[in-house]
C-alpha cells in the first residue's frame, strides 16, 4: 500500500516553517527562556500481543515516556497483512484521539515520542519512520539516541540509490531513516532479522530501536547500551520500552533489560535473542540525574534512589547554612530530599511546577514572554518568606533558569539563596542523543578550574553560595562502576569514538564542534581534540 494512504493528510498538520506561527521551533529554549534544560532524546515503545488493543497500549506507553520527547509522536500497527503508521507533531495527547486509535487494529505495534537530536523538527522527521522492502513488506521503526557515523551511512544510502527525490516530501532526513532505508534494502535478499544482524554492527553511536513488520516486533540496543531499553511481559504478549516505568503503566511485568549489542525478535514463536556485537556497557549517567523518570530503574538501580543519594552526598560535599531545603521540581526534588535528610535542614515545597508549559505549540505574545520563569514555576510565598533557602536543582546548563529563579525567590521574600546542583558542571556537548546548549552557551564552559566555575557561575546566577556534586560522588550514587558509564558531558571523555563526520549530525553540531574543540584543547589538551575538530 502507498504510504500516503496510511499517513494522516499532510495539509492538516503543522510543518516546520521557521518563520511561521506553526513552527515547532517555538518550543525551544531560545524562544522560551524559562526552559534551558537539556533536551531529552526520544522514547520508544513496542508491543506484540495478539488479542490486545496494541495501539492503545502503545498510546499509554508513550504517555509514560512523554518526558523523553515532546515535539512529535507516532504509532505504527501491523495486523499480519499491512503496516499502518500515524504520526504528527505535538504531544501524545494532541496527536492521538479515541477515533484514531480505534482504527489502528493489529497485534503488533511500535511507538515513538520525539525530540529532534538529528534532523530538523518537521512532520516528515516524526517517527516511526517507514520503509518498504523489495518484497513489499513494510518496516516501521522508532529510534532513541544519536548515531555518530551518519555521514558514512548516508554515503551507503546514496550509493544504493535510496535517497529521496527533492519532491518526495514524505521521506525523512534523520539518522533513523537511514537505518530504516538500509534495513529495508538489505531485507530484499534476506529476512528482516538476518538483515538487521548484518546492519546493526555497522552502526556507531547510541541507538535503542523498536521496529516491526506486519508480523514481528524487533528491538535492538547499541553495544554500549548508552540509553535504556527493557523487555516486559504481558499476560498475552510482550512489551519493549525505553524505561521500566512504561512497563508498569501498561501492566507489564519487568523481565530484563535488553543487553547492549542484543537484537530481540518477538512473534508467535516467542522471543528470540541474537547478539550482533559484544557488550561494552557505557550507560548515560545523565539518565540517572535528569532524563529518566524517578520511578524507572536502570541497570537494577532506582533512579529515585540515585537522586536521593546524590542529594545526601551533595550535603556532605557542600554543606549549607540554611533554614529550609527546597527542590526545583520535578527532577531536583529527590536530591533535595536527600540533602535535607543528610543535613538535618527541614525539607519543604517552595515551588509548584506548571507542567509542560515550555513545550506548548502556542506562540507566546511579548506579554506572555516577559513572564519568564513564572510560566513554569510558581513560588509558594508563605513557605519562602524570611527563609535562608537551600535550593537543589538537577543541573545548570546555560544558567538562565537559575538566574531567573533566584531573582524570583528573592522577590518572594527569601533572605538567602544557596544553590546546590545534583550533577557536575556540564562542559561538553553530547553526541549520543542529548541536546544541551552549544558549548559557547554552557555557563560552565571557559571558566577554567573547578573553583573558577563555582565562583563564576555563582556570581552569574546571583546565588549566595553554590555547590555542585563531584563526578565521583554522582557516579557512586548510581552504584555502577565508572567504567560502565558515560559521563562525557561532564569530563570530556567520549566512550564511543567520534569520527569527524559527527559534524554531519544535527545542524547545531556544526557550530558546536569548533567551540568544543577549543574548549577541549584548553581543558584536557589531547585525546578528544582530533575527534572534535572539523576535517
Ligand atoms: S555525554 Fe552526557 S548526556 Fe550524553 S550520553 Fe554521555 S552522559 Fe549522557
Amino acid at each position: 500500500m502507498e504510504l500516503s494512504h496510511l499517513l494522516p493528510a499532510r495539509e492538516n498538520h503543522p510543518v516546520s516553517d521557521e518563520s511561521g506561527p506553526a513552527s515547532v521551533r517555538d518550543t525551544r529554549g531560545d524562544d522560551y527562556p524559562v526552559d534551558d534544560s537539556p533536551r531529552e532524546e526520544c522514547g520508544v515503545f513496542g508491543v506484540w500481543a495478539p488479542g490486545e488493543q496494541v495501539a492503545k497500549l502503545t498510546y499509554f506507553g508513550l504517555y509514560a515516556l512523554q518526558h523523553r520527547g515532546q515535539e512529535a509522536a507516532g504509532i505504527a500497527v501491523g495486523d499480519g497483512a499491512q503496516v499502518l503508521v500515524f504520526k504528527d507533531l505535538g504531544l501524545v495527547s494532541q496527536v492521538f484521539d479515541e477515533q484514531t486509535l480505534a482504527a489502528m487494529k493489529g497485534h503488533v505495534a511500535v511507538g515513538h515520542t520525539r525530540y529532534s537530536t538529528t534532523g530538523s523538527t518537521t512532520w516528515e522527521n516524526a517517527q516511526p519512520v517507514f520503509r518498504t522492502t523489495a518484497a513489499g513488506s513494510g518496516i516501521a521503526m522508532g529510534h532513541n539516541g544519536n548515531l555518530v557515523n551518519t555521514a558514512e551511512l548516508a554515503t551507503r544510502v546514496r550509493e544504493a540509490g535510496l535517497l529521496p527525490t527533492r519532491t518526495d516530501r514524505t521521506v525523512a532526513t534523520t539518522d533513523s531513516d537511514l537505518i530504516a532505508a538500509l534495513l529495508a534494502h538489505a531485507a530484499a535478499d534476506s529476512t528482516i532479522e538476518r538483515a538487521a544482524m548484518d546492519l546493526l554492527p555497522t552502526l556507531r553511536g547510541a541507538f535503542c530501536l523498536a521496529f516491526m513488520d506486519e508480523h514481528t516486533l524487533y528491538a535492538a540496543r547499541d553495544p554500549q547500551g548508552v540509553h535504556p531499553l527493557c523487555l516486559g511481559r504481558l499476560e498475552r504478549g510482550w512489551v519493549v520500552a525505553s524505561e521500566t516505568a512504561a512497563l508498569d503503566i501498561v501492566g507489564a511485568s519487568f523481565v530484563r533489560e535488553i543487553e547492549p549489542g542484543e537484537l530481540l525478535a518477538i512473534d508467535a514463536d516467542g522471543v528470540r535473542s541474537s547478539r550482533f556485537a559484544g557488550p561494552d556497557p557505557k550507560g548515560c549517567v545523565f539518565e540517572y540525574v535528569y532524563l529518566a523518570r524517578p520511578d524507572t530503574a536502570i541497570a537494577g538501580r532506582s533512579v529515585h534512589a540515585t537522586r536521593v543519594e546524590i542529594g545526601r552526598r551533595l550535603a556532605d560535599e557542600h554543606p549549607a547554612d540554611g533554614d529550609l531545603v527546597i527542590g526545583v521540581p520535578e527532577s531536583g526534588t529527590p536530591a533535595a530530599i536527600g540533602f535535607a535528610l543528610a543535613s538535618g535542614i527541614p525539607y519543604g515545597q517552595g515551588l509548584v511546577k506548571n507542567a509542560y508549559v515550555g513545550r506548548t505549540f502556542i506562540q507566546p505574545s511579548q506579554t506572555i514572554r516577559q513572564l519568564g520563569i513564572r510560566l513554569k514555576l510558581n513560588p509558594l510565598r508563605e513557605i519562602i518568606r524570611g527563609q535562608r533557602l537551600v535550593v537543589v536543582d538537577d543541573s545548570i546548563v546555560r544558567g538562565n533558569t537559575q538566574r531567573a529563579l533566584i531573582r524570583m525567590l528573592r522577590e518572594s521574600g527569601a533572605i538567602e539563596v544557596h544553590v546546590r546542583i545534583a550533577s557536575p558542571p556540564v562542559r561538553w556537548p553530547c553526541f549520543y542523543g542529548i541536546d544541551f546548549a552549544s558549548p559557547a552557551e554552557l555557563i560552565a564552559n571557559g571558566l577554567g578550574t573547578t573553583d573558577g566555575v563555582f565562583e563564576g557561575v555563582r556570581r552569574s546566577i546571583g546565588a549566595d553560595s553554590l555547590g555542585y556534586i563531584s563526578t565521583q560522588g554522582m557516579i557512586a550514587a548510581t552504584e555502577q562502576p565508572a567504567s560502565r558509564l558515560c559521563s562525557a558531558c561532564f569530563d570530556g571523555h567520549y566512550p564511543i569514538p567520534l569520527p569527524t563526520e559527527a559534524a554531519f549530525g544535527k545542524n547545531v553540531l556544526e557550530g558546536m564542534l569548533d567551540s568544543a574543540a577549543d574548549a577541549v584543547a584548553r581543558e584536557v589538551g589531547g585525546d578528544n581534540v582530533a575527534a572534535l575538530s572539523r576535517p
